[in-house]
Order: C-alpha cells, then sequence, then structure tokens
C-alpha cells in the first residue's frame, strides 16, 4: 500500500469518526429503536454511547498519528520495535503504529 492510498484510507476514517461522534454526543440513546422518552431509565444506553464515543476518540487518535507519521516518513513502521508493519496488517488496519507481536505486548500489559 503507498503512502497516498494509506493518506485516503484514514481521511476517510477520520471523516467517518468525526461522524459517528457527532452523532453519539447529540444523540445519547441507544441504537435499539428506544426513544429518548424513557431517558430516566435508560442510563444504560447512556453509558453505551459513551462507551461507543470513548472508543471512537481513541481510534480517531490513532488515525491521526498515523497521518503524522506519514507526513513524517515513519508510516509503517512500527513505533516500538521500529520494524516494518507488515503489509498486510495496514491494510486491514491502516492505524496501526506497531507490528503484530509488540501490539500484543502492549494487550497484555494493559
Ligand atoms: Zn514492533
Amino acid at each position: 500500500m503507498d503512502d497516498a492510498t494509506a493518506r485516503n484510507q484514514l481521511k476517510n476514517m477520520l471523516a467517518e469518526l468525526d461522524r459517528s461522534i457527532t452523532v453519539l454526543r447529540g444523540d445519547p440513546a441507544p441504537p435499539d429503536g428506544r426513544s429518548a422518552a424513557d431517558a430516566g431509565s435508560d442510563l444504560t444506553g447512556a453509558d453505551r454511547a459513551q462507551a461507543m464515543i470513548d472508543v471512537a476518540t481513541r481510534q480517531r487518535t490513532a488515525v491521526l498519528d498515523a497521518l503524522k507519521r506519514l507526513d513524517s516518513g515513519d508510516y509503517g513502521t512500527c513505533v516500538d520495535c521500529g520494524d516494518p508493519v507488515p503489509e498486510g496488517r495496514l491494510a486491514a488496519r491502516p492505524e496501526a503504529a506497531r507490528c503484530v507481536e509488540c501490539q500484543s505486548v502492549r494487550e497484555r500489559r494493559r
């Protein structure tokens, strides 16, 4: 995947995430169709929306970081060990900052 393709994908992801975050912030009703009328008893729906916002915000940060790495020429290089991030991994997750090994080490640590 060349840089221009990666940049395009990342920009599309960013636009998509911005849209999702805006929708989630604006409408705390859960996506299962219940109306905001029972909002008083609907804390779980609001919590779920907040959890989705958190995930989307984290991913948005990862996408922005990846765009920065494209600008600085570091894109496609693992930020931990400096090895190239495999092409297939970048195709599946263009925002990936780490190779598979470093990512799994990091996730185990959490
Ligand atoms: Zn690595």
